[in-house]
């Protein structure tokens, strides 16, 4: 049996850059026992979140470019594909159809299949994907640009129909879920097409909010407990087939 102090937990999509004190950030999340995926917006940020995670090997920094940023930063791009080959994560990318960015969302387009074909020809990526009001053109993007490769699909904060969650499983995706999506009843019909084995855990803080205040980093136990009630396993259960989905997804991309 495991020893209660090597139970880990999983957020799989954090911007621990974005948090105020961040170099703290790195630190405590790197010695507290949470396997984590921090995300970045910006290919600007690479370099010095490469730094700070360096000490600390449950921490993986993602080279990001947001789609919400796309349309203003499109010429970032060049540094995205300077610094590609230095990661085996990729993310914060995809995109975004609300109203507010859907101005960009052809340039989004170009840029995410760009993006994808790269980590398509490189075979050893990890992608954390937005997917908001477009799931169905990012499933679209992933099957032309992706599918068929090494590289992995993880849909973050996913929100699209069953039929698309069926059709991102038979893709190879797997979807990291936050305890925000449990205020509504789509996860729960996902939850019956999702197969367990594709799920992981996420906060997306400092954006999502837990009791009216940012997610901290690592601060996944509610969504952990959401999850077990859901899928009707005790919650160190639910965490063991978490940290397993990590092991098995990071091994098929190395
Ligand atoms: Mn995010």
């Amino acid at each position: 049996m495991k020893a209660a102090d090597s139970v880990k937990l999983v957020d799989y999509h954090c911007h621990l850059d974005l948090y105020p004190d961040y170099e703290k950030r790195f630190a405590d999340c790197g010695s507290a026992n949470v396997e984590l995926l921090a995300v970045t917006t910006t290919p600007k940020a690479w370099p010095r979140n490469k730094e700070l995670c360096a000490r600390f090997p449950h921490i993986r920094v993602a080279l990001g470019l947001h789609p919400q940023l796309v349309g203003e930063r499109p010429n970032e791009l060049r540094i995205f594909e300077n610094y590609l080959a230095e990661t085996h994560f990729v993310g914060e990318v995809g995109l975004d159809a609300s109203p507010r960015y859907y101005a960009s969302f052809a340039e989004q387009k170009r840029i995410f299949q760009h993006i994808l074909r790269m980590c398509a020809e490189a075979g050893d990526k990890i992608l954390s994907i937005h997917s908001a009001r477009s799931a169905r053109e990012v499933l679209n993007c992933i099957e032309l640009s992706l599918a068929g490769s090494r590289s992995r699909p993880v849909l973050h904060w996913f929100t699209g129909s069953n039929a698309d969650a069926k059709r991102a499983v038979e893709l190879g995706c797997y979807f990291s879920v936050n305890e925000q999506m449990f205020a509504s009843p789509t996860i729960h019909r996902m939850l019956e097409v999702i197969p367990p084995n594709r799920l992981l855990t996420e906060t997306d803080g400092p954006f999502l909010q837990i009791q009216n205040r940012p997610a901290q980093p690592g601060e996944v136990g509610g969504v952990v407990g959401m999850l077990a009630q859901a899928l009707k396993r005790s919650t160190m259960q639910v965490e063991e087939l978490l940290l397993n989905n990590l092991v098995v997804l990071e091994r098929r991309s190395e």
